[in-house]
C-alpha cells in the first residue's frame, strides 16, 4: 500500500484504493440484470463496469466513511424493482406536504430512518468529487470548485464540526421503481449558479442529492435541509415548479411555524409577460 497524506485526516498513513462511489453500488446496478450499470458524467451516458478510484484514504478514514454513512445508504437504497426499504417506510406514514407529484416527509421521525447516515454520505461524496478529478469512462471529470466549502465539509466529515454554515442538503427519492430510472450513477455536476449560491447533484440508486453552498441561500430552501431538519422528498414527476414546490414544502415543515415568505412576483413584470388580460389564474 503507498504511503502518502490522507485527504480526509491529513495524516500521513497508509492509504487505501478508494472507489470514487462505493463497489457496494456497483454491485447493486448490475445485480438481477447482469449487465452493466448507466454511468453519467457531464459529456456522456454509458454502459460501464469502470469504477473511478484511487488511493485517498487512510483505513482509519474509509472506515469512518462506511460506517459513517455508507453501510446505511446501501441497505435503504433501490436494490430492484420490488425492493427500496427507504421508500418502502416513507410509503408508510403521512407525507406533510402532498400536493403536484411532490411528496415531503419528516424523515427524523420515522422508525428505522437514520437521515444523519444519508446526509453525511451524501456530503462525502460531493467532498469526494471536490478533492481530486476522478477517471469517469474515458476521461477524467473536473473537480467540484467548492472554495472554502470543501474544507468546511472536509472538517463535519471528520466530525470535528457540524454540518457547516452555508451548506445545504436535500434529499430526494425516485418515486418509481424500475430499472431505468434507477440503475443510474450520475457524477456531480453543477445544477444552478446563482448570484446566490451554487447547487451541484448526484444521483445513485433511487436517490437524488442536491447540495447548496452559500451565505444567501433562500431561507425557505435552508427549511427543508435534510441534513438540519431531516426532511426527505419524494418526486412524482420532474416539475417545472420544482422550486415553488420547494416554497410550499417549506412552509408547510412542522419546524417552522413562522411564516416563510416566497419571494414575490413584481407585478409589473407579470404584467409584460401576459399582456394586457393580465395573469393566468391558477
Ligand atoms: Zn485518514
Amino acid at each position: 500500500m503507498p504511503v502518502g497524506t490522507c485527504a480526509l485526516c491529513l495524516e500521513t498513513r497508509e492509504l487505501r484504493d478508494s472507489h470514487f462511489l462505493p463497489a457496494g453500488f456497483y454491485r447493486i446496478m448490475r445485480e438481477g440484470s447482469g449487465e452493466d450499470p448507466v454511468l453519467v458524467n457531464k459529456s456522456a451516458a454509458f454502459m460501464s463496469s469502470a469504477q473511478a478510484r484511487a488511493h485517498l484514504l487512510c483505513g482509519e478514514c474509509e472506515h469512518r466513511f462506511n460506517d459513517g454513512g455508507e453501510d446505511w445508504v446501501l441497505k435503504n437504497c433501490w436494490r430492484s424493482r420490488t425492493k427500496f426499504p427507504l421508500h418502502s417506510a416513507l410509503i408508510g406514514v403521512t407525507p406533510f406536504v402532498d400536493e403536484q407529484g411532490f411528496r415531503s416527509y419528516e424523515g427524523k421521525k420515522i422508525p428505522g430512518v437514520e437521515i444523519d447516515k444519508l446526509a453525511y454520505f451524501g456530503a462525502s461524496i460531493f467532498w469526494r468529487a471536490a478533492v481530486r478529478r476522478w477517471m469517469v469512462g474515458k476521461e477524467k471529470d473536473a473537480r467540484l470548485p467548492l472554495g472554502p466549502y470543501q474544507e468546511a465539509l472536509r472538517l463535519y466529515l471528520l466530525g470535528k464540526t457540524g454540518i457547516p454554515d452555508g451548506v445545504v442538503q436535500i434529499v430526494t427519492l425516485s418515486a418509481v421503481l424500475d430499472d431505468l430510472h434507477n440503475r443510474v450513477s450520475a457524477m456531480p455536476w453543477l445544477f444552478e449558479r446563482k448570484p446566490e449560491y451554487r447547487s451541484y447533484k448526484f444521483m445513485v440508486t433511487g436517490f437524488t442529492f442536491h447540495m447548496f453552498f452559500g451565505m444567501m441561500i433562500p431561507k425557505p430552501i435552508g427549511r427543508i435541509c435534510s441534513a438540519r431538519h431531516g426532511f426527505l422528498a419524494i418526486v412524482l414527476r420532474r416539475s417545472e415548479s420544482r422550486s415553488s414546490l420547494m416554497f410550499t414544502c417549506a412552509r408547510h415543515a412542522p419546524s417552522s411555524r413562522l411564516a416563510i415568505r416566497a419571494p414575490r412576483r413584481p407585478a409589473w413584470r407579470t404584467y409584460f409577460r401576459t399582456g394586457p388580460k393580465g395573469p393566468p389564474r391558477n
